[in-house]
């Protein structure tokens, strides 16, 4: 087999390394930092099994679906349970369900600053970790056996993730189970690891600190103003709008985002998971509207099992339905692929410069892109740049930081 589907497809699920019957695939990253499949053809037997459970090679119709979508505006009713997740908190309070009736709850786990990974929880400590959009690929190789042991043991499973790596459980498994549950996040795309490393190598060379610890999610200064927090040796606490972030920023204009992220097949409102989760920025009601501040879910039920979610969840959250007009006006990526703007670009600058510099020229005009290749061919000014701006992020955020002082030590008080 010399290629299970083109590499602009690929989302890097590993199902077809899971599948393999003679272990002939390894998932490896690229240059780019993304993981793909890497066949040793003098083990492959050409049994064509890592195509045929491809989730980019098969169409997949699921059963039981609704006619048509229905949308709602929900939110966790208390302060706890929101601020410690990224909009609502519907995905925590329907696990924590799973968990204390004996059930099993998979989902992405951020370890340590820079890796996420998808794990198994059947515990409520090991299901508050799964809280919160982490914006790295998270790693789905080793998990869809495991799934499918408990599924085939009978234990109801809760599966969470984006929306390929739920189209690629669905291809896995091959059929459908009565004890699986299914719940997507909507998805922006991802974001490649080796630019992400490189963005804290040359962090810790400008402050001359190292980030121990990275929250993509935080709501300190409010849910709309959506920060990203980091912490450095010595405990430092550096607080920054997302919109500012220097590598939030490049990831939102899709510079290092996965390929196939710009052509997603899932999204649209034809998708896999019985229920679907996003940020309910533009929630127009007056329901919710206290909720405004803290966080407010838009949720996407599909199927049945969606509904018996939600219904088990009804006395601990505020909802409200809404029209699916007003659903997909608030969320962009429910029917539109992320944008990828200048991602090639992207690439060319940062194999000369590094991240903070190539993150930096984007924007800039032609000639001030060449005119600073030139000059940071010359190490010594390389770096200094690199430091100039790996310091300025941390200057911008804290003028944020002594503009909200107030609020983020009554933060600190309050959820400690
Ligand atoms: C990479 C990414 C991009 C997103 N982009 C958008 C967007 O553009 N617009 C929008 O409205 N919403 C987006 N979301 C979804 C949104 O941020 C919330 O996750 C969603 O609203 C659910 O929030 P919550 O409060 O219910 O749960 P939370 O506790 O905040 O979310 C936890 C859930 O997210 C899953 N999760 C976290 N990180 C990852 C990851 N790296 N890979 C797979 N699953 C993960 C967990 O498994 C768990 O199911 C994105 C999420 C991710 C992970
Ligand atoms: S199964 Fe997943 S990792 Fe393998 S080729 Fe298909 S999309 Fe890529
Ligand atoms: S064709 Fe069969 S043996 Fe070869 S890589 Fe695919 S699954 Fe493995
Ligand atoms: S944008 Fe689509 S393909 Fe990319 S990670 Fe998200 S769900 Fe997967």
């Amino acid at each position: 087999m010399k290629q299970i589907v083109e590499k602009e497809k690929c989302t890097g699920c590993g199902v077809c390394a899971a599948v393999c019957p003679k272990e002939a695939i390894t998932m490896k990253m690229d240059k780019s930092g993304f993981y793909y499949p890497v066949i040793d053809n003098d083990v492959c037997i050409e049994c064509g099994k890592c195509q045929r459970s491809c989730h980019c090679c098969i169409k997949r119709t699921k059963d039981n679906v609704y006619d048509k979508n229905k949308y709602y505006a929900v939110a966790a009713k208390t302060d706890k349970d929101l601020m410690s997740v990224s909009s609502g908190g519907v995905f925590f309070k329907i696990a924590e369900q799973f968990i204390v009736n004996g059930n099993i709850v998979y989902g992405a786990m951020q370890e340590g600053v820079g890796e996420v990974t998808h794990v198994r929880a059947d515990s409520i400590e090991s299901v508050k970790k799964l809280r919160r959009s982490k914006y790295l690929q998270s790693k789905t190789t080793d998990i869809w056996k495991q799934v499918q042991q408990d599924l085939e043991t009978g234990k109801k499973v809760l599966f969470s993730g984006v929306g390929c790596q739920i189209a690629a459980l669905y291809a896995f498994l091959g059929k459908d189970y009565p004890n699986l549950y299914t719940c997507e996040v909507i998805c922006h795309g991802v974001p490649s690891y080796s630019v992400f490393e490189q963005y804290l190598k040359e962090t810790k060379e400008g402050l001359g600190k190292e980030v121990r610890e990275i929250c993509f999610r935080d709501k300190r200064l409010g849910w709309k103003n959506n920060q990203i927090s980091m912490k450095t040796d010595g405990g430092k606490d550096i607080v920054c709008a997302s919109g500012i972030h220097p590598f939030h920023k490049g990831y939102l204009k899709g510079y290092y985002s996965r390929e196939c992220c710009a052509n997603c097949q899932y999204a649209n409102l034809e998708r896999n998971a019985d229920i679907v989760l996003a940020d309910f920025w533009k929630y127009a009601g007056e329901k919710l509207g206290a909720y405004k501040k803290k966080g407010i879910s838009l949720v996407c039920c599909r199927t049945d099992k969606a509904d018996e979610l939600l219904r088990k969840i009804e006395n601990q959250v505020m909802q409200e339905e809404v029209g699916e007009e007003e659903a997909i006006k608030s969320c962009r990526h429910l029917t539109h692929t992320p944008k990828q703007r200048k991602r090639k670009l992207f690439f060319e600058l940062y194999e000369k410069s590094g991240f903070f510099i190539a993150q930096w020229l984007c924007e800039k005009p032609r000639a001030v892109q060449k005119l600073f290749l030139h000059i940071v061919e010359n190490q010594v000014y390389r770096r200094a740049i690199q430091k100039k701006l790996a310091r300025k992020q941390i200057g911008v955020s804290m003028k944020i930081q002594s503009k909200y002082r107030k609020r983020l030590e009554d933060f600190v008080k309050k959820y400690k």
